[in-house]
């Protein structure tokens, strides 16, 4: 549960780790995952590690990167979606997208995306 004061003091803080994450672009993404499971202290702790993270380009990941909650709290997050091209993982981050990446069969856009290989043109 986000209640109302809790999301704008959040936003705020959010953009002072992160500037090129708005204020109102933060208060619209929290106010979407209002109803979520977790008390606000570990919506807070999950948002600041996504923040510090600067791998992370956009804060949409908080609420389906699990990496960024207490373990405490894991349980009742809801699931990520998974990859549509590999059973058993998530879309996020699948490991074997990766893979496919850095063998050259996949464009890194379609990370946790299906993808079908174009046809050989010289077949
Ligand atoms: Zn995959």
């Amino acid at each position: 549960m986000i209640t109302e004061n809790q999301a704008k003091a959040l936003a705020s803080l959010l953009h002072e780790i992160r500037p090129r994450w708005s204020a109102p672009a933060m208060l619209k993404l929290l106010e979407k995952n209002a109803q979520h499971p977790a008390p606000f202290a570990d919506i807070t702790v999950a948002a600041v590690n996504a923040a510090r993270d600067h791998k992370i380009e956009t804060p949409g990941a908080i609420f389906i990167d699990q990496r960024f909650w207490p373990d405490t709290i894991k349980a009742v997050l809801p699931k990520p979606p998974p990859c549509p091209d590999h059973i058993g993982k998530d879309a996020h981050n699948c490991a074997s997208c990766w893979a496919d990446v850095k063998a050259g069969d996949r464009p890194q856009t379609h990370i946790g995306t299906h993808y079908e290989a174009p046809a050989n043109a010289g077949a």
